[in-house]
């Protein structure tokens, strides 16, 4: 089976638009691939993190995992500090990542400015960890959002010059970007993605928001400022209204063509209604799972503990590999 990586920052609370960009994809591919999601905790601390915040919002996204239908049986489920080859590999790789490729890092420059008060090497060095992570397992594919792109390029970049260097060490990843949903844009200033970490609540919505709230946000979506309020899809000139079709049509499953007739002679307050209730018929089943998985600690902690296992032995095998390739004497 080919072998597929993936993770999340906990970083804050899971969105919606890691759902339908990522997550909602790995829960496919579990039957067909040797699939290994990981919880990302040590890029999350690239940004500051509150340490409690940061436990709990591990634990959130372990049971939240679960809740979406990763399954510990089909994949291997992990948090990324329980592998401690992450951090070695990424070690070496920051030495065959060049400065001048993290400079055209979009992500990096944007943090940067999202972050100002703690430009950290870590936030710069980001990419040469996220290398390590998929490098590790032999990853065949990587499926991302969008955003990841540029990162994933990099990966390869570094694992093909690695190996021409010293051999067929690592295989060299795909990337897997869905058609639609890989991009799911913030609801307040729609010509930037969403992301979990903003500092305004009323960008997101998060997996396990209350549904009153989940309305009220999409509600107060920004759709645009153009005088005819007429909905139809072109996300270059109607960025809000666009991402609320593209919202509706990944978490109905209709696709965008379908969708716009309906549309024709209605209001935007009739698009938000039904996007509102789409999503929050999305989440219902996987809040309610949420709250058994998280109200079982010691499901979870049999979870990270089988799935941090099974990572490691295959982690080791590479990092083994690696060391010898780069010269270092064994250990005796
Ligand atoms: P942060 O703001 O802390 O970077 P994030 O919301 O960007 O958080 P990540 O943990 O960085 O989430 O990314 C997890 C996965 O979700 C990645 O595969 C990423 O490509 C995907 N993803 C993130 N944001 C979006 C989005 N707006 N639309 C589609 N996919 C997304
Ligand atoms: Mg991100």
């Amino acid at each position: 089976k080919p072998i597929v990586l993936s993770g999340c920052q906990p970083s804050g609370q899971l969105s919606i638009g890691n759902y339908i960009g990522a997550i909602s994809n790995w829960v496919k591919m579990q039957e067909t691939h040797d699939c290994k999601f990981m919880l990302v905790d040590l890029h999350a601390i690239t940004v500051r993190q509150q340490p409690e915040h940061l436990t709990a919002a591990t634990l959130d996204g372990l049971a939240l995992y679960l809740a979406c239908g990763l399954d510990p049986d089909k994949s291997t489920l992990f948090i990324q500090s329980h592998v401690p080859e992450h951090a070695e590999l990424a070690w070496i790789l920051n030495c065959y990542t060049q400065m001048g490729e993290l400079n055209r890092m979009t992500q990096f420059k944007d943090k940067s400015v999202r972050h100002s008060g703690n430009i950290n090497a870590g936030l710069f060095t980001y990419p040469a960890l996220m290398a390590a992570d998929i490098l590790l397992y032999q990853a065949n594919e990587v499926p991302v959002g969008d955003d990841q792109k540029q990162h994933l390029e990099l990966s390869r970049n570094v694992a093909e010059r690695f190996n021409n260097l010293y051999g067929n060490v690592f295989t060299i990843p795909e990337p897997m970007i869905p058609k639609v949903g890989a991009r799911v844009m913030s609801l307040q200033e729609p010509t930037k993605k969403m992301s979990k970490s903003d500092d305004n609540p009323n960008n997101y919505v998060g997996l396990l928001e209350e549904p009153k709230k989940i309305a009220k946000k999409i509600k107060r979506a920004v759709t645009d400022s153009d005088e005819q309020a007429r909905i139809y899809f072109d996300p270059a000139e109607k960025a809000g209204v666009s991402n609320l079709l593209s919202i509706l049509s990944t978490t109905t499953g209709r696709p965008i063509d379908e969708l716009v007739p309906e549309y024709e002679d209605k209001m935007y307050g009739h698009l938000k209604k039904d996007v509102a209730e789409s999503v929050v018929a999305m989440l219902e089943p996987i809040q309610q799972r949420y709250q058994e998985m998280r109200n079982d600690p010691e499901f979870l902690q049999q979870v990270m503990k089988q799935g941090a296992d099974k990572a490691r032995e295959k982690a080791a095998e590479t990092l083994k590999d690696v060391y010898q390739a780069v010269g270092f004497v064994p250990y005796p």
